[in-house]
């Protein structure tokens, strides 16, 4: 397999599949650029070794051919300014006239293709129209993990096209290592987090992980569906009981493959869901009425801790208490510091998911974690043991 340290693009036009898919304001000015930044050094990889940079992205939600609301020439600015070079823009993203433009880039340029998703072929993952971007360049890059869970044309489908000459760009390659790291050879005991308001969300990625993990960590509001199933009382908690025989089997489960699980056995409750609610700490499993759990008590963030300071690999998605208040974020706190301390002694912690990464970025562990992964949904696909069109594409499974 080529990788983009190997390959020599001198001369060579790289088509590079991106996510510039960012916010902006009401003057189609970017309020978010990390995502722009984060492609950064697989651009400069290429133009800096002697190839042109084909960039190719979607942005917004395009309802049927061009929109200007929805035009790259919104973001070829701000690109050309953090990239540091003057970024071409083409009028569409296939074409005569936009394959003229590229074959004519000399090495150092870089072109930015017109929305991807004005054309219907892009979502649709269409063959004829791969084959049209593919017409573009020499080799194909994919350096969008956010999208890699999507079998189109441009994350996917291209790789036919670049049989010898396709690979991931640095942020995919850093995304995959590290996932792999945690599914698939793991410093043992590995410990997954799992938290966040919902049984029912998570459950495909918990049954994955009951054959990989040493140690499930369940917290937030999901404990509650758990502590119910188990038969205690949990007051107003949040519970699906929809999905009480669904806990109990995954508790099952979970004995028979030698999975612990651990789960708040004290909690801080409330009585109401707001910020400055009352509270008093009782027993998970015997919550009165008219309270309702929101956050992990002293003497389960204590074993928490230890479970975490303890492992080799931690997977952590979701926060265990309703961490955007004050009163509520201590559990959430405490797994960060235990998670920053287990990787200072040597650990690999791997962050993932939208709200373990707020919870992470409020709370400044950024800088103590190994990896923090921003993919959303081809994250979760991962983790739920589902194979991605964009990177087996490019391993050629
Ligand atoms: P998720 O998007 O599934 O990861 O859920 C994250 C949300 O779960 C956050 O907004 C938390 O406030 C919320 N959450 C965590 N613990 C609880 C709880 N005990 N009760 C209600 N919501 C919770």
């Amino acid at each position: 397999m080529q990788t983009i340290d190997t390959y020599d693009f001198s001369g060579k036009k790289a088509l590079i599949r991106v996510d510039f898919n960012v916010p902006l304001d009401e003057n189609f000015v970017v309020t978010d650029d990390t995502r722009i930044k984060a492609a950064l050094p697989t651009i400069k990889k290429v133009i800096e070794s002697g190839g042109a940079a084909i960039i190719m992205s979607h942005f917004g939600r395009p309802k049927s051919g061009p929109e200007d609301k929805y035009s790259m020439k919104h973001l070829v600015g701000h690109f050309s300014k953090l990239l540091e070079v003057e970024v071409k823009l083409a009028p569409d993203c296939i074409g005569e006239e936009v394959k003229n433009i590229a074959n004519a880039l000399q090495p150092g340029e870089v072109l930015l293709l017109e929305n991807l998703r004005f054309h219907k072929g892009e979502e649709k993952g269409d063959e004829e129209f791969a084959a049209q971007l593919s017409a573009n360049g020499d080799c194909w890059i994919n350096d969008a993990f956010g999208t890699a869970h999507r079998a189109h044309a441009s994350t996917a489908v291209m790789a036919k096209f670049f049989p010898n000459d396709k690979m991931f760009g640095y942020l995919i390659e850093s995304e995959v290592e590290s996932l792999d790291k945690v599914l698939k050879s793991p410093s043992r005991p590995l410990t997954a987090i799992m938290g966040g308001a919902k049984v029912s969300t998570k459950i495909t990625i918990i049954e994955n992980l009951l054959d990989k993990v040493d140690n499930l960590i369940l917290g937030g509001g999901m404990t509650y569906t758990f502590v119910k199933a188990d038969g205690g009382t949990i007051g107003d908690s949040i519970c699906e009981n929809d999905f009480l025989e669904t806990a109990k089997n995954i508790e099952k489960l979970a004995a028979e493959k030698g999975v612990k699980i651990y789960m708040a056995t004290d909690v801080v409750a409330a009585d109401s869901f707001s910020p400055d609610a009352n509270t008093q700490v009782v027993a998970a499993g015997a919550i009165p009425d008219g309270w309702q759990g929101l956050d992990a008590g002293p003497e389960s963030i204590k074993m928490l801790k230890k479970v975490i300071e303890e492992s080799g690999t931690i997977l952590w998605n979701g926060p265990v208490g309703v961490f955007e208040f004050e009163k509520f974020a201590v559990g959430s706190k405490a797994v960060g510091d235990a998670i920053v301390a287990a990787t200072k002694k040597g650990a690999f912690s791997l962050v993932g998911g939208g709200d373990s990464v707020a919870c992470v970025n409020k709370f400044g562990f950024t800088d103590g974690v190994s990896y923090i992964s921003t993919a959303g949904g081809a994250l979760l696909e991962y983790l739920e043991g589902k194979s991605l069109p964009g990177v087996a594409a490019v391993r050629g499974e």
